[in-house]
């Protein structure tokens, strides 16, 4: 069916989500040239302490990290932004799968018992129509097969209101932002938690507390970016 590809191809142009470019034949979504070029960070080979120490003095994570090293106005801000606001979730799963791969070569799959993406709240989610995070831990999953979690946890906050709080209020604000809601699923449980970029990590720290106050055993942080 290969002539068939090439035919959409000059009837509807597809373009590469990191530059634009048109895509070749056997290319999808990312072509060959950005795909070779993606700015890794191979934080499962190396220790990046500029992506572990945010969370130093906050939370216990056994494992931070990160695909991607963001940079404002480059690729992988273009393919963050395509995932998160073009509808397009199929990236996220192409990235989680690229990134399963890499992970897969540190075993990290015997480390971990289930992934969980950062839930959306449900209006965010409505609007949005998919989780970027699910999307990416979806990928993840095929990869390494680790199962996802998807109905553990729910979001009740709409926006982090996180930011501006002491440690301590934050601390006793994390009932307002995620609930657990099938404490079973998560108990004793090594988690993952997946997002697609990490900057302050105050979100997913509040995620970490919820979990662990409900008695999971280990947490990992996976994002497909982080600013290093
Ligand atoms: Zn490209």
């Amino acid at each position: 069916m290969n002539w068939f590809k090439h035919l959409l191809d000059i009837i509807y142009p597809r373009s590469c989500e990191a530059c634009g470019e048109s895509l070749l034949g056997g290319e999808n979504l990312i072509c060959i040239n950005c795909l070779v070029n993606l700015p890794r960070t191979n934080s499962h080979i190396i220790q990046r302490e500029s992506i572990s120490k945010k969370f130093w003095g906050k939370i216990p994570v056994s494992n931070t990290l990160s695909f991607l090293k963001f940079s404002k106005k480059g690729k992988v801000q273009q393919l963050l932004h395509g995932l998160k606001y073009g509808n397009k979730p199929e990236l996220g799963k192409s990235l989680g799968q690229l990134y399963g791969t890499d992970l897969k070569e540190v075993e990290l799959e015997k480390k971990i018992d289930i992934l969980i993406g950062v839930p959306l709240h449900p209006t965010k989610l409505q609007q949005r129509g998919y989780n970027q995070a699910d999307c990416i831990a979806e990928g993840l999953s095929l990869a390494m097969g680790i199962p996802m979690e998807k109905s553990a946890v729910i979001r009740i906050t709409h926006t982090n209101s996180q930011t501006k709080k002491t440690r301590f209020e934050r601390f006793q604000n994390v009932e307002n932002i995620f609930k657990i809601v099938d404490v079973e699923k998560i108990k004793g449980k090594r988690i993952a938690i997946v997002d697609d970029v990490l900057t302050t990590g105050s979100t997913i720290e509040s995620l970490a507390i919820a979990l662990l106050n409900e008695g999971c055993k280990e947490i990992s942080v996976v994002t497909i970016a982080s600013a290093v």
